[in-house]
């Protein structure tokens, strides 16, 4: 298994996991953007939103949710957050495990590409 968010969901490599249920992990980007950066990630290895079937759609509004619970302890409600998911090497998805990028805690780029 060289999926490096499936190492995480299994806790073979540390990471600052600060929220976990069933189905969604959420931890810190290792590499913040912002002042809050955290990746949300389904337990189940889906490599991208290209393989992810009609049964597994729920997941996404799980995810978003998660993302908004996340954002209020965040204390970033308030003040605004950003949610992306990158797809395909245009994209810039890096990482093939289907993640989720909630950022906020400050003024973000109004130019989204
Ligand atoms: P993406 O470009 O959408 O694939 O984003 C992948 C994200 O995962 C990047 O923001 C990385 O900084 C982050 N990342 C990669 N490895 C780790 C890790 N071990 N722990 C936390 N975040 C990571
Ligand atoms: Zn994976």
């Amino acid at each position: 298994m060289d999926c490096i968010f499936c190492q995480i969901v299994a806790g073979k490599i540390p990471s600052e996991i600060i929220y976990q249920d069933e189905e969604v992990i959420a931890f810190r980007d290792i590499n913040p953007q912002a002042p809050t950066h955290l990746i949300i990630i389904p337990r189940k290895h889906i490599p991208s939103l290209a393989e992810l079937s009609p049964a597994e759609l729920p997941l996404i509004g799980r995810m978003v949710a998660v993302a908004h619970k996340l954002a209020r302890e965040e204390g970033i409600t308030e003040t605004g957050y950003r949610l992306v998911v990158n797809y395909g090497e245009w994209g810039g998805q890096i990482v093939p495990h289907l993640h989720m990028h909630l950022l906020g805690g400050k003024r973000l780029s109004a130019k989204l590409g």
